[in-house]
């Protein structure tokens, strides 16, 4: 069998060694160009590819594996459908060839922290468990190996192509308008990780948030809902379990009984979202058979991907946070509400269709100054002077946002790179932008420390 895969970043490369591994006869295409190191691996492997566009050459096989985030409105995918070749997306054909139980994490946002959670108490338990998602381990990465579960991080883009993968657990952090360039809509967004639920094993459960139920139409499905205590905005939930977060500490309402999840005192994280997410992980693990008293004293020692919400230096009483995997308006507006003190916020990149008038709200009630960079500075400086915030400047690097953001500042206060777009104008991905900004941090922090 002839395999074409599309797309050569980190879950088409990972995809093409799996259908090699498997035996097929393989072939990538890429849009870009493609590195040397990875040239090399494809010879090295007996890989065939072309790069900087798609030809012919990709049609010649049996099926068309597409890696994660290729849009179905794309040249290949029209291509392969115009030419009657089947197209699978990269969950599907990862599937059969996944050892252990799945609990598929999606939702706006939260998604990494909850998968990266999940796995961090399953292996503290002494579970053989894997994290996949899009922070660098795709799923591929974990065919045929002997696991007990899976925690994979799963995308809109992925669920919208995914048709035969199911999940033991599915768990939708939040669902919050994302993707929109993408998906063409809100409504198409949602349908896309509506599918989660459809993926679900018949013996699976379902976790989410009580003002998404309508949104995901949850109807049918066993699992649990979460709410604050003091949110009484939708009645009660009678089909489900339910995660009720109090002031201070979490449960988990069955039928029988209530059941202690954690004290917000043992989290080693920021802010009422993580609460959330960490709620949501610990319920997922008690209904694959965990006890949750036994579980909960794990948490304490969980260490969060890096670039959210990371503090990453300290001068003259001014802490540097980097949240740049913090790319969308929810996100953004998140890490500034729930961070406690005032700040100086850097925003902006490369937008995904969203409006800018609630962050626009939030840096108002929150921040001392903004500083705006990026394809998207004019669109957010418009939104700012709508909310009748004025103490911004509009610069055009990393550095002088950095430098800026840092005069701006006073003591006890916080300079938060949380841009509330893609890092695409500038950067190759939000990781190499979050490293830039710790770059700098460390040369002022550095440069002061010498002057001193
Ligand atoms: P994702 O993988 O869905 O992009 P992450 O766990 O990487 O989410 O978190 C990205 C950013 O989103 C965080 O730095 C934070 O600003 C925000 N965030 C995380 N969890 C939540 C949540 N439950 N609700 C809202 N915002 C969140």
């Amino acid at each position: 069998m002839k395999v074409t895969v599309v797309g050569s970043g980190i879950s088409g490369k990972s995809l093409a060694l799996l259908s090699k591994k498997l035996g097929y006869d393989v072939f990538v295409t890429e849009r870009e160009e493609i590195d040397s190191d990875t040239r090399d691996l494809y010879r090295k492997k007996g890989i065939l590819w072309e790069e900087k566009g798609h030809t012919n050459k990709m049609l010649n096989c049996d099926l068309v594996v597409l890696s994660s985030g290729i849009s179905p409105k794309s040249l290949p995918v029209e291509m392969a459908k115009n030419a009657g070749v089947p197209i699978q997306g990269e969950l599907d054909f990862v599937f059969p060839y996944l050892i252990g139980k799945i609990i598929g994490v999606t939702g706006t946002n939260g998604k990494s922290t909850t998968s990266a959670l999940i796995a961090h108490l399953l292996s503290k338990l002494g579970y053989k468990t894997a994290l996949a998602g899009n922070f660098g381990f795709p799923l591929a990465d974990f065919a045929k190996q002997d696991l007990d579960f899976i925690a994979a991080e799963i995308s809109s883009f992925q669920l919208h192509w995914a048709n035969r993968f199911s999940c033991h657990i599915a768990v939708v952090t939040n669902i919050c308008p994302d993707h929109l360039d993408w998906h063409g809509s809100f409504n198409a967004y949602v349908e896309s990780k509506k599918r989660i639920k459809d993926l679900l094993s018949s013996d699976g459960y379902c976790i989410y948030q009580n003002k998404d139920r309508e949104l995901l139409g949850t109807n049918g499905c066993r699992g649990a809902v979460l709410r604050w205590a003091s949110d009484c905005s939708k009645g009660k939930c009678e089909e489900q379990d339910e995660i009720i977060l109090h002031d201070s500490e979490a449960y988990l309402r069955t039928e029988s009984r209530d059941i202690k999840l954690f004290s917000y005192s043992i989290l080693p994280l920021y802010g009422r979202h993580n609460v959330e997410n960490a709620a949501m992980a610990m319920a997922a693990v008690y209904y694959l058979g965990c006890d949750a008293e036994r579980t909960s004293h794990l948490l304490s020692d969980f260490k969060n991907l890096p670039h959210r919400c990371e503090k990453v230096g300290e001068k003259r009483g001014i802490t540097f946070i980097d949240d740049s995997k913090g790319t969308n308006v929810a996100s953004s507006i998140t890490a500034i509400t729930s961070i406690p003190g005032t700040k100086v916020i850097i925003l902006g990149g490369k937008g995904k269709g969203e409006q800018y008038d609630e962050l626009a709200k939030a840096v108002k009630a929150h921040a001392r100054g903004a500083v705006l960079l990026g394809a998207e500075k004019e669109a957010i400086s418009e939104a700012l002077e709508r909310a009748g915030f004025r103490n911004y400047l509009l610069v055009s690097s990393m550095e002088e946002a950095v430098y800026c953001a840092f005069n701006m500042a006073c003591p006890g206060d916080i300079v938060l790179l949380s841009p509330a777009c893609t890092s695409w104008d500038m950067y190759k991905n939000y990781h190499e932008r979050g490293e830039d900004f710790k770059r700098i941090v460390k040369t002022i922090v550095e440069a002061n420390s010498v002057k001193n």
